[in-house]
């Protein structure tokens, strides 16, 4: 079929999107800035609730599109809107005509060095989810130790749920993500002593309760629920966390080898800049913002510009996926209506 279809983003929603409109007879286009596609899944090691390798989704979704148009290393620089179309404009020199744009432009990890109370970049036991994936993957981190670990600590809610660090959301993902990291910490050192620091467990998922009770019952993981209220690193390099244990009422203090901080889902600066070249309009989070949040969630107030994925807030890849051929079906019904 004819019409140009523009994707930007070549991460889990852009490659199902894309995927799902090369069957429907398509040849859409996918515009990704990063030199490889898969966007955060490319970081991850399993993914929760069943520990599926996230490599294997990676490579299923990008086996899917071989018969996409694909630029990667490529950034939008500008989109006019013309009279009932748009021109899009990419840093490889290449212009393109269209009627339908698809944003899945994803969302950004909060930078943790902006929580200066918990350390990271101060002290060098402490890490994030990210380099924790890191490691997983690559088995590359000097901070982490291969020698056996006594303790090691996960703190919640790291720039979510917090206004002063201006995201006042929950991220939705990092509270199971933290317990598929201490499961696989306990996988690794079993003998060492596991804990997360949270302020309410939000186990929304299928399945996911499961997967916690698990963490706790076969692999002994101790959940504390209090605000981490001090981190501070000893003599000997350990990083020593003070917390309150609301629900004991009483206060903990502990000693780690590491420090693993869950930060939260923002959004990506390099979305909004794209969106504000067609005046799109972003929600109090940051976050795109969809023409509704019920009916119409991979719509904007644009005729023509559509939104998958974690560009319109926090999502699982589960969710992302769903979003994502939601969004076909939605831009092939609008094109044949032209
Ligand atoms: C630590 C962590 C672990 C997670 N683990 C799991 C898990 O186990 N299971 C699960 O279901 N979910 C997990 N998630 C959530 C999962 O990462 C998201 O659901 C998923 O990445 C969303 O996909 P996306 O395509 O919407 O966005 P992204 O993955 O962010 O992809 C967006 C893509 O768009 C590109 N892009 C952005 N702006 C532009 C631009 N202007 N021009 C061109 N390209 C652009 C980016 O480079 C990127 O490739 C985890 C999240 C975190 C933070
Ligand atoms: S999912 Fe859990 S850790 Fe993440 S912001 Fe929500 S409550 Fe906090």
């Amino acid at each position: 079929m004819k019409e140009n279809i523009v994707i930007i983003g070549g991460g889990v929603a852009g490659l199902e999107a894309a995927a799902r409109l090369i069957r429907l007879g398509y040849s859409p286009i996918i515009v990704e800035k990063q030199d490889h596609l898969g966007g955060h899944l490319a970081e991850w090691h399993c993914l929760f609730p069943d520990m599926t390798p996230a490599s294997d989704i990676t490579a299923h979704l990008v086996g899917e599109v071989s018969d996409a148009n694909i630029f990667t290393s490529t950034e939008i620089l500008f989109i006019n809107h013309l009279k009932d179309s748009y021109n899009v404009m990419l840093s490889n020199g290449i212009s393109i005509i269209t009627k339908v744009i698809l944003f899945t432009t994803g969302f950004r990890l909060f930078e943790a060095s902006r929580k200066e109370e918990y350390g990271y970049g101060i002290y060098n036991q402490v890490i994030t989810n990210r380099d924790l994936e890191h490691w997983f993957n690559t088995g590359e981190d000097a901070r982490i130790s291969s020698k056996p670990m006594e303790a090691v600590g996960f703190v919640h809610c790291v720039g979510s749920r917090d206004e002063k660090a201006g995201n006042a959301q929950c991220s939705k993902v990092c509270c199971i993500t933290a317990v598929k990291q201490a499961i696989e910490m306990k996988k690794k050192f079993p003998e060492a002593m596991v804990y997360c620091f949270y302020m309410d467990l939000r186990m929304f998922g299928k399945k996911y309760e499961d997967f916690y009770i698990s963490a706790q019952r076969d692999y002994g993981v101790r959940f504390i629920r209090g605000r981490v209220s001090e981190v501070s690193e000893n003599i000997e390099g350990k990083v020593v966390v003070k917390a309150e244990d609301t629900l004991a009422g009483k206060p903990v203090r502990v000693t780690l080898d590491l420090l693993v901080l869950m930060a939260g889902m923002v959004c990506n600066p390099d979305s909004t800049k794209v969106a504000s070249m067609i005046s799109l309009q972003t929600d109090s989070d940051g976050f795109l913002k969809s023409k509704d949040n019920i009916m119409d969630i991979t719509s904007s107030s644009r005729s023509g510009i559509f939104y998958a994925g974690a560009c319109t807030g926090p999502k699982t890849v589960p969710e992302t996926l769903a979003e994502a051929r939601s969004a076909a079906l939605d831009i092939h019904n609008f094109i044949e209506s032209l």
